[in-house]
């Protein structure tokens, strides 16, 4: 290892350990801070988001790229891993004026309000200025990059290495094909989950559960921690993940499986070798791979039978009187409940990829100049209509629902719908690879499988682009029919009978 390369490693462990500060106060903000302190909060993001840009465009970070680029031959396979994911994130971050990334912030503030504000009104027209700004904005981001002549592609690959419109497209186009019969077939179905069978589930048992649920899926509550927020998300990293859910009493299978959910992107970033911490080997893989870690645990793993037949008891003892009158089979129904909604955050498994089919769609279009910002509603409901069966009543429930837009953040929501299809092709690879596996979740044991998630999806960090660490992981480049298929084996014999 030569002192440039070990130089390199402690200026990008700075710039990390600077932006692992500032999600720490984002978290706390979120969770913790109190009603009239935000504008002091503000000061002190911006001022570590100053230090933090200031440290990760250190001008010595590109000579000392520039001597390493050069001596490729005496480079190990994990130094060259770093170095190229290393200037990739340079490159990013210093080939954008300062100006630029100021207006962005600006404008992502007050889209922010804008949309928060037109969402409760249901007014599309007052956030369209703030969403056309945006789109010039990311336009202009690409062309600074080089990426002039394929904005979108820009967006989608700052989320998914490597990804593409167009392989989107392929994947997409036959996802669709084998989704819209299953999802009609379904939705027709005589068979329904039995309505309201949770009423009145105390917060602190429900608090209880998932804490002993998450801690037997393999989340180490000595280097995280879950909380109550307004929106379930996770932050931190390396030996700090910072988790939050949320609590309802009449709706605790939410609180389980977002808290699951989350548990899955904690999992993954707890894996992720801790010394390496701050360097591209110590990174995720991107959005795609981070989803399918989440959906993994939230969808294949525990709205599985092997699951509940370990959980069912459990869950009971917590909850005796309120569960007395609900049957086994009732209680795997509301778990794998299938019904339309308007809404993508509230959708069921099966309904959920067609919602991305939609933005997937609609961002193409905006992004070619197919489609005005004004048309945009108009284009959504349309879509809704086709691919849902569902026409928005209100563009609150419509065009309006997502906050991603208003931060510029086009391109992400590709990643949800990859990290199903890469959570569905591995969940068929690690059946094949470790027999007995449901026989192990049914005791209650999930070691085997976060063992195998660990050694072949976690503790590759950066070394592959999202195709590539799932071709190298599974044996085959990813394809859709895993998730048609999981989804038939799951759902069928529920629905189809
Ligand atoms: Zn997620």
């Amino acid at each position: 290892m030569s002192d440039s390369y070990e130089r390199l490693i402690a200026k990008l462990k700075r710039a990390h350990t600077l932006g692992t500060v500032a999600g720490l106060l984002g978290w706390d903000e979120q969770v913790n801070l109190p009603a009239d302190s935000a504008d002091q909060r503000a000061e002190q993001l911006a001022l570590l988001s100053e230090l933090q840009h200031a440290a990760a465009s250190d001008a010595e970070i590109g000579e000392l790229l520039g001597k390493l680029e050069g001596g490729a031959n005496s480079r190990t396979a994990d130094e060259a891993v770093v170095v190229r994911a290393a200037r990739r994130d340079y490159d990013r971050v210093t080939k954008l004026p300062a100006e630029f990334v100021a207006e962005k912030a600006r404008l992502s503030s007050v889209a922010y309000h804008a949309w928060a504000g037109a969402k409760a009104k249901s007014d599309f027209a007052a956030y369209a200025p703030y969403l056309e700004k945006h789109l010039a904005l990311a336009k202009r981001e690409a062309a600074y990059l080089g990426w002039g002549d394929r904005p979108y592609d820009y967006a989608i690959d700052k989320h998914d290495p490597g990804m593409t419109a167009l392989k989107i497209t392929a994947l997409f186009t036959e996802l669709k094909a084998g989704l819209v019969p299953l999802v009609r077939a379904v939705a027709a179905s005589p068979i329904k989950a039995r309505p309201d069978i949770f009423k009145g589930f105390p917060v602190e048992a429900q608090r209880e559960f998932l804490r002993e649920a998450t801690e037997r899926l393999g989340f180490n509550y000595r280097r995280g921690r879950i909380d109550v927020s307004l929106h379930p998300f996770c932050e931190g990293a390396g030996a700090d993940i910072r988790m939050t859910t949320r609590f309802d009493a009449n709706n605790p299978l939410d609180s389980l499986f977002s808290s699951i959910h989350e548990t899955g992107h904690g999992l993954y970033e707890q894996g992720l070798p801790l010394g390496l911490q701050g360097t591209p080997l110590g990174q995720n893989a991107g959005m795609g791979v981070h989803e399918s870690q989440s959906r993994l645990w939230e969808n294949q793993v525990s709205r599985s039978r092997a699951f509940w037949t370990f959980f069912e008891p459990r869950f009971r003892e917590k909850f005796p009187a309120q569960l007395a009158a609900v049957s086994s089979d009732d209680l795997y129904f509301a778990v794998n409940e299938v019904a339309p909604t308007l809404i993508r955050v509230d959708s069921d498994e099966v309904h959920y990829n067609l919602h991305i089919l939609l933005r997937f769609e609609l961002e193409q279009r905006l992004f070619r100049g197919d489609l005005a910002v004004a048309d945009l509603p108009a284009a959504w409901n349309a879509l809704s209509q086709e691919l849902l069966g569902l026409t928005p009543v209100s563009d609150k429930t419509g065009v309006l629902q997502d906050v991603h837009w208003s931060s510029g953040a086009f391109g992400y929501f590709p990643s949800y719908c990859l990290g199903n299809m890469i959570a569905a092709q591995l969940w068929f690879t690690v059946f094949k690879t470790l027999p007995g596996l449901e026989a192990d979740f049914a005791r209650g044991d999930f070691s085997r499988l976060l063992s195998w998630l660990r050694k072949n999806i976690h503790e590759q960090g950066r070394r592959y682009d999202t195709l590539a660490l799932v071709e190298h992981v599974t044996g085959e480049e990813l394809m859709p029919k895993y998730l048609l298929r999981y989804l038939q084996e799951r759902y069928a014999p529920l629905y189809l009978k």
